[in-house]
């Protein structure tokens, strides 16, 4: 404090703040960005492209990387090298994030709405299997809130039924299944480094994949399907969906510390299981075969309070608590609710998001900031 803000009156005290998330830029960040500036790499070329590339596929476990401007694009490029187009459908989660059902129709393709199950929200193979048509030609499997689905399952589906499985890693960056890293088991494999990520680039995403032809094509595609052998010759309509070296250059600075980041989450879980154990809220498990990064730790309100959600919301906030509801279904909302197949219900996607609210789950947290959360939250639920 300045000597002069000393003799000050003190003025209200501030009211804490605990942010839902917020990026975690305490590595090499600044350095790197140092470096792209001062050597003029700024655009897409330059080594933190490759090098990101390289960090993400090793982690992964796979040999390629392709990294993209945001996850969308990153969905979207997976989709359209799978040769994905019109007169397709491809099934998707009700319960995720808009960006899945609009990847698929910014294809031509259809998005075929799945309800997920309540204990990882996850796809349900079982109303997968139900849900097939003879036009399906991908699952667009989701790792919602950072739990992997059921990817054993799935996989074994889409074989028998030859389906691309196309994991969307967005939310789960960090998360093992069968103790190998999710995004490793499908035909392709999406991700996306927004602000609230588990890693950030700012913006940016990736695509991952075992297939060298299929990563060839993706870059392809990505690079405004030019050719590689004769420039400014293009043989189909790509995209321009490049990252920056500036965005690579953060992001190799975060995936150094991805260990670390995962832990603060996973450390964060563990600190709300064990305070919120017993206050009749539904919390998130971790089931046997997976390793969850809990990308956001999701409570679920008593059902009563269901419809006063909001209004508990608005009270943590003045007390400094940021929360988010759970995502809407998508079947509830106008682009996507005719995709809805006919006979379909969604009554896990529905419960869920009317009754769940994402509490902090910054990495940047420390236990005494999960700790106020909790008292906050506790209190607040005490007076109904
Ligand atoms: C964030 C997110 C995306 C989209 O990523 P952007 O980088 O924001 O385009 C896609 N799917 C899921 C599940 C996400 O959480």
């Amino acid at each position: 404090m300045s000597e002069l803000a000393r003799q000050l009156p003190s003025a209200a005290p501030a009211v804490r703040r605990v942010p839902l998330a917020e990026p975690n830029l305490r590595g090499r960040e600044a350095e790197y960005l140092r470096e792209c500036v001062e050597s003029g790499w700024v655009s897409s070329i330059g080594r933190f492209v490759t090098d990101f590339e390289r960090a993400l596929a090793a982690r992964v476990g796979v040999p390629h990387a392709l990294s993209t401007c945001n996850g969308t694009t990153a969905l979207h490029l997976a989709l359209a090298a799978l040769r994905v187009g019109p007169g397709d459908d491809v099934v998707v989660p009700d319960l995720t994030f808009a960006a899945c059902a609009n990847a698929i129709l910014y294809c031509g393709a259809r998005p075929i709405l799945v309800d997920v199950r309540a204990d990882d929200l996850g796809l349900d193979v079982d109303l997968v299997r139900r849900a097939l048509t003879p036009r399906t030609r991908a699952v667009l499997a989701v790792h919602l809130y950072g739990h992997p689905c059921d990817l054993s399952g799935l996989l074994t589906l889409c074989r028998e039924r030859r389906l691309a499985l196309v994991e969307d890693v967005a939310e789960a960056l960090g998360a093992e299944y069968d103790g190998a890293a999710a995004g490793g088991f499908g035909d392709v494999a999406c991700f996306s480094f927004y602000g609230n990520k588990v890693i950030t680039t700012g913006e940016g995403g990736a695509c991952v994949t075992r297939d060298a032809e299929l990563n060839q094509r993706m870059t392809f595609l990505r690079d405004h399907g030019m050719r590689k052998d004769r420039r400014y010759w293009h043989d189909e309509v790509g995209f321009n969906y490049r990252l920056t070296n500036l965005q690579a250059a953060v992001g190799l600075a975060q995936i150094e510390r991805l260990d670390e980041l995962v832990e603060a989450k996973r450390r964060n879980a563990r600190r709300y299981l064990a305070r919120l154990a017993g206050s009749g809220l539904g919390l998130p498990g971790e089931s046997a075969r997976v390793r969850s990064v809990f990308w956001m730790f999701n409570a679920l309100l008593p059902e009563r309070l269901a419809p006063r959600r909001a209004e508990l919301a608005a009270r943590l906030l003045a007390r400094g608590v940021e929360t988010r509801p759970i995502f809407y279904p998508l079947h509830e909302m106008p682009p996507y609710r005719d995709f809805a197949p006919v006979d379909a219900a969604f009554p896990v996607a529905s419960a869920v998001a009317a009754r769940g609210l994402s509490l902090p789950s910054a990495t940047t947290l420390g236990e005494d900031d999960v700790d106020y959360v909790c008292d906050v939250l506790l209190e607040e639920l005490e007076r109904g």
